[in-house]
């Protein structure tokens, strides 16, 4: 190979890997931070007030999750659940409850096909916990970290074992879905959305979202295949420059196209995902009693905080992903 193959060579194979990079975050980076935020907006006035002061922190930290990936081998199954491996449609074998969970199927299973459905409900239990006891800080690390695992939980492709088309030859859908067309088209979304409201069955709703996930999934994979076959092959990708880097992408118009077909399933996901976010945080201040909020102006967060989140972002930068599992590792 002469120097200029080995060049387009190593550029295509930078391209490639970047683009798997890529694939690890669910909505995105972009999605998670809007979902975030606009669920600030669906709040009570007696919340309104302190997460509007915190906003930035709410929507910045709203990848943490996807970060710790990279500092704790027990973070990648809070992501999703594998549906289907216990079957075509298992919502009734499937134990609603954590506990009843791991003594039908041991935590070493559980945690090996996903989790997500049972972690927002210990999250919540913890964000319930902060607001008991004032900890504003944690209130604001929790409700950050709780959007995104709900975010995620109304993501198709996180809910099934064929996460990244791989099962089926559509290897990078799962960004494409989440990530990419939301980049594209969800300046345009309606975020008008409603108010939060308490959630009577936490869990209960948690595993409704997965179901509707789930019953989704089809027609995220059965569109893009229908759309691979009958679309020009060499209009499928275009190299978009991030930074100082080049980026093989989705085009545009074959975005666009997918985006018809799926008739606005990336939008209802996105805004059904907003309410939920802001109806949890709601539900864990219900829950804890409704302590008195007002006044409470931007957390100054401790030191101790802030060391803990620079580590995790800085293993993020420079980390590998621990445990190759799942929809950590594509
Ligand atoms: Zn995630």
């Amino acid at each position: 190979m002469n120097s200029n193959k080995l060049t387009a060579a190593f550029c295509l194979a930078l391209a490639i890997s970047l683009l798997a990079t890529g694939l690890l975050y669910a909505w995105g980076f972009w999605g998670h931070k809007r979902i975030n935020r606009m669920a600030v907006f669906t709040l009570p006035s007696e919340l309104m007030g302190f997460y509007k002061a915190n906003i930035d922190f709410i929507e910045e930290h709203a990848v943490d999750p996807d970060k710790r990936r990279y500092a704790s081998k027990n973070e990648a199954p809070r992501h999703y659940i594998d549906v289907d491996h216990y079957g075509d449609y298992p919502f009734d074998s499937l134990p609603m409850y954590w506990k009843d969970a791991v003594a039908k199927y041991t935590e070493d299973t559980l945690m090996a096909y996903g989790i997500v459905p049972w972690h927002v409900n210990r999250a919540l239990g913890w964000l319930t916990d902060a607001f008991r006891k004032k900890d504003y800080e944690r209130i604001l690390q929790v409700s950050a970290d709780l959007g995104h695992y709900i975010g995620d939980a109304h993501v198709p492709l996180h809910c099934t074992k064929n996460y990244n088309g791989q099962l089926t030859n559509q290897h990078g859908i799962h960004g494409f879905w989440e990530s990419r067309i939301p980049e594209l088209n969800g300046d345009n979304y309606d975020y008008f959305i409603g108010k939060a409201e308490v959630i009577e069955k936490p869990q209960e709703k948690i595993w409704q979202v997965v179901k509707e996930s789930f019953a989704a999934k089809d027609s995220v994979l059965d569109f893009e295949r229908e759309l691979n076959k009958r679309f020009p092959s060499d209009k499928k990708y275009a190299f978009e420059q991030r930074g100082a880097q080049t980026m093989r992408v989705y085009s545009k118009e074959y975005a666009k196209e997918y985006d018809k077909m799926l008739n606005g399933m990336v939008e209802r996901r996105m805004r059904q995902s907003i309410i939920a976010v802001g109806s949890f945080w709601v539900t864990a201040w219900y829950n804890a009693g409704q302590p008195n909020l007002k006044g409470i102006e931007k957390v100054v967060m401790s030191e101790e905080m802030k060391k803990q989140l620079e580590e995790e972002d800085k293993m993020w930068r420079t980390g590998k992903i621990e445990n190759a599992h799942g929809h950590s590792d594509e």
